[in-house]
């Protein structure tokens, strides 16, 4: 497995991680990681407690580029994009005023689409989407979990990612509760999202963090979804989605021995010199 050593999603206290830039720098540093990407969430327009505020945004740029004067690490710029429909702004947006190197996008707040409201599928309470499943789908759970993927597949259709973040999170909290994968209209959906992936060119991440937060059992994205991205020759790479400086390269040999069974043996890099990924 030819692997470069990097990790291109992590968050810090500019959003809701826990760690300073430079913490993650110097345990980067100390893990010999060759490229590290900050991808704080992209500010978003309601109140909420993860996200960047978009006045910090250009600091939290700055202090990247200073950092980049002492180390020997290649630091990358970038947002974790959500994408929700009609409230969102524009992903080019932030890549072109900010000058990103690149962008994660992903769904954590699924719209319903009558009613107001959003569901947030992401966290650290199982509650929260529960509540969610009742208040904003009646407990329809195929209306919502469709609503996630139709949501997944419009960003892919209108916006400009480089890498789809934790591909298909929506299983989290479900913990095989309301629905399983292996459910033919799961797959149908999940399938669509792997053939957009692969028309638009985005890289999956293997995101390891439901690992070791111990919130789900598997990778992001699950074993069979891994095996049709390779079977669709979609580039990958591995995340650790760190928002701590020591979750930096957790479960990362775990990842790599996953994608080496589902058939990969390389993973996508940031080519410096021509300024976007490389696979
Ligand atoms: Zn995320
Ligand atoms: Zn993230």
């Amino acid at each position: 497995m030819t692997y470069y050593k990097a990790n291109y999603h992590t968050h810090s206290l500019y959003c809701d991680g826990k760690s300073t830039l430079e913490e993650h720098v110097r345990e980067a540093e100390k893990q010999g990681l060759q490229q590290l990407g900050f991808s704080s969430h992209s500010p978003v327009p309601f109140e909420n407690s993860f996200a960047i505020l978009e006045e910090k945004v250009p600091d939290y740029v700055h202090e990247i580029d200073e950092l980049q004067q002492k180390t020997s690490i290649k630091l990358l710029k970038s947002l974790e994009c959500d994408f929700v429909p009609g409230m969102t702004k524009d992903f080019d947006e932030w890549r072109t005023t900010y000058q990103l190197d690149y962008i994660i996008g992903g769904v954590h707040l699924v719209r319903p689409p009558h009613g107001d409201g959003l569901w947030f599928i992401d966290g650290s309470k199982q509650e929260t989407y529960d509540n969610g499943l009742l208040d904003l789908f009646d407990n329809n759970v195929k209306t919502a979990v469709t609503t996630f993927w139709e949501q997944t597949f419009e960003m892919l259709e209108t916006q400009h990612l480089d890498i789809i973040a934790h591909f298909d999170k929506i299983k989290m909290h479900n913990r095989d509760r309301f629905f399983t994968e292996n459910e033919q209209w799961y797959k149908i959906l999940a399938d669509k999202a792997i053939q957009l992936i692969k028309r638009y060119d985005v890289i999956i991440e293997v995101n390891t963090r439901g690992l070791y937060k111990k919130r789900c059992e598997h990778f992001y994205p699950s074993t069979e979804l891994l095996m049709k991205a390779r079977k669709a020759d979609i580039p990958v790479l591995v995340s650790s989605d760190a928002h701590k400086a020591e979750e930096l390269t957790l479960f990362v040999p775990e990842a790599l021995a996953e994608l080496e069974r589902c058939g990969f043996d390389h993973t996508a890099y940031f080519d410096v010199e021509k300024g976007r990924f490389v696979y």
